[in-house]
């Protein structure tokens, strides 16, 4: 890892309160001071289900269906993401610039879940490329995770919703049979949620997320669960920074999960 993203990973820990020196003989502090991970959920394990476009007004009961039929007949991420950028998804795609489909390393098996893009994000065409993307890179450097070699990134709404308000419920209605086929297609062994948003609509988390956060769920991915964990948003811990440390709780979880998973090195991959 260059020096100054070091130092920025640095800064992170030490916010997220991990700052006690090191001694003379290394201390293994992930084994020491996370629970052993759990499977199981105080809510019910997700089964995707079709959206229920009845719920909604009918020009976006059509939309939903036309992604629909869009997401399912894509076999892979390429043509998902060419699916995604010839879909009609009507003012919210004609008031972005981009459609923001994903970045990362899906062979990493490793899925975050924002909210949806802002500026930066609408501008780069990528996910998590402003503040909250760069503190999203230290917080996933310091369990040696690089959306360059491990860790695979996207959104529950692909373009920026105007003055980057709340996406409504229709919106959401109209990217979710994306996102679905997309977790389905990047196929991952964990899945991080990232804030209320994301726990809402992949899991239908109503609580909040201060609730939420920090407890395993699954969901469905064809005949497996994958582990899901909801945590806070990396732009709320900007404004919140005294909470880093919940976050840090649950990304000492997610590397537990991910060694058991027999996944990446992780944070031996520092150097
Ligand atoms: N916040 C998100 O939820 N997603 C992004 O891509 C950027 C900021």
């Amino acid at each position: 890892m260059p020096d100054h993203d070091a130092l920025g990973t640095l800064n992170w820990l030490v916010e997220a309160g991990a700052d006690e020196a090191i001694g003379e003989v290394a201390v293994n502090r992930l084994a020491a001071a996370a629970p052993p991970p759990q499977t199981v959920t105080a809510i019910k394990p997700v089964v995707p289900a079709p959206i229920a476009a009845k719920a909604i007004p009918q020009a976006v009961g059509d939309a939903v269906s036309n992604a629909q039929a869009l997401a399912s007949s894509a076999n892979s991420l390429a043509e998902l993401k060419a699916a995604m950028e010839g879909f009609d998804a009507g003012a919210l795609k004609r008031g972005a610039s981009n459609t923001v489909f994903a970045d990362g390393t899906p062979a990493g098996r490793i899925l975050f879940i924002g909210e949806a893009p802002g500026r930066d994000e609408d501008r780069s065409g990528k996910p998590f490329v402003g503040r909250a993307g760069q503190l999203l890179d230290k917080m996933l450097a310091s369990i040696g995770l690089d959306r360059t070699r491990n860790a695979y990134i996207t959104n529950v709404i692909n373009w920026r919703p105007p003055d980057n308000r709340d996406p409504t419920p229709e919106e959401a209605a109209m990217c979710l049979p994306f996102l679905r086929r997309h977790i389905e297609l990047a196929d991952p062994l964990l899945i991080v949620l990232l804030g209320a948003v994301a726990g809402r609509h992949v899991m239908g988390i109503s609580e909040g997320i201060m609730k939420s956060r920090g407890r395993w769920l699954e969901y469905r991915v064809g005949e497996r669960m994958v582990p899901v964990m909801p945590t806070l948003h990396p732009a709320y811990l900007l404004r919140q920074p005294a909470h880093k440390k919940l976050a840090w709780r649950d990304l000492q979880a997610i590397a537990i999960r991910l060694e058991s998973l027999g996944l990446p090195e992780l944070s031996s991959q520092s150097n």
